[in-house]
């Protein structure tokens, strides 16, 4: 056994060389940046709010004397990626620092926090133009995603950010992979509450997986409930394998309920891609304005 310890210590090491050369010239001054207070404890590493010469921005922070080789190689590859994008509802990657003791990721600063914490804020429905808004601009980002062949893999309110105007943006790329990277995935990986029942199966998945988290998130906005609120995460998980599905309240807008369920299918191959969401979203909306034109006229 032990050679074989060896050689797997040696490729995450060689693993991490590699990613680190790549990462190169995303690199920053570091002595411009100004730490702040600390605004949250994530699965690794902490998040801290802080400037970039007068910019706000969010700092992901990995600590290397703690972290073991596979946190740093997922860490440098959610680095990988979000240099590799550049969408209005993706959030903006500004540099990174892998060369010193810790690792650091600057993005811009989303003053509204997470989704999951604007919906449990709430103390009534929202609006759906609201609704339909945040829904498109998720949409819309993770269309770019997919367009550029990354899966995200852990699509959940708690990783799309509320900025300005409450505009939306997907965060949180330390699961995402590039499609051509590993060909058809099997890994279990995601949040139990959001995740395809063929992820929770070990079977093989594609992006498909999260135009069924997006359902979740849709189910999220439209009820501003915690998905399975009495069940634990793996209970949830064990009843989506066995085929069933969140209630979807009868004043949910019919379209939209449509929607939910054709995203939330059991079978992959069915579900819709997110333009096809986007489109029929925007439609929604669309209906919905010129409706309360008309009223707002008589
Ligand atoms: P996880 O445990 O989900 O893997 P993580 O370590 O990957 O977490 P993130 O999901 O990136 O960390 O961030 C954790 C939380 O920090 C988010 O839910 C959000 O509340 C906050 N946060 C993250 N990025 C930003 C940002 N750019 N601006 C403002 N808040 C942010």
């Amino acid at each position: 056994m032990q050679p074989l310890l060896c050689n797997l210590t040696s490729s995450a090491s060689e693993r991490i060389l590699e990613l680190q050369e790549k990462i190169g010239d995303s690199e920053f001054d570091r002595d411009l940046l100004q730490i702040k207070e600390k605004i949250a404890s994530g699965s690794f590493g902490d998040l801290y709010r802080g400037t970039y010469l007068d910019v706000d921005v969010a700092i992901k922070l990995l600590k290397t004397g703690h972290a073991s080789n596979d946190s740093k190689v997922q860490f440098l590859q959610e680095i990988m990626i979000l240099r590799s994008v550049n969408h209005e509802n993706v959030i903006r990657f500004y540099g990174a620092c892998t060369k010193r003791r810790n690792y650091l990721i600057l993005t811009e600063y989303m003053a509204g926090g997470n989704l999951y914490d604007f919906l449990h804020k709430q103390n009534n429905t929202l609006e759906l133009s609201l609704i339909l808004r945040i829904a498109i601009g998720i949409s819309k980002g993770m269309d770019y995603l997919h367009q550029n062949n990354i899966i995200h893999r852990d699509l959940k309110s708690a990783n799309v950010l509320v900025g300005d105007g409450q505009v939306v943006k997907i965060a949180d790329f330390s699961v995402a992979r590039q499609r051509s990277q590993e060909g058809d995935m099997t890994a279990e990986t995601g949040t139990y509450r959001w995740m395809a029942p063929e992820v929770i199966n070990h079977k093989s998945y594609d992006h498909k997986a999260d135009v069924f988290s997006f359902a979740i998130v849709l189910w999220e906005l439209v009820t501003l409930k915690v998905p399975y609120e009495s069940l634990t995460p793996l209970q949830a998980a064990l009843s989506v394998r066995q085929g069933l599905r969140l209630v979807i309240p009868s004043s949910v807008h019919p379209r939209l309920s449509k929607l939910i369920q054709w995203c939330w299918g059991e079978n992959p191959h069915t579900r819709p891609v997110f333009s096809e969401i986007t489109a029929e979203l925007e439609d929604i909306l669309l209906t919905f304005q010129v409706a309360s034109r008309s009223k707002g006229s008589h």
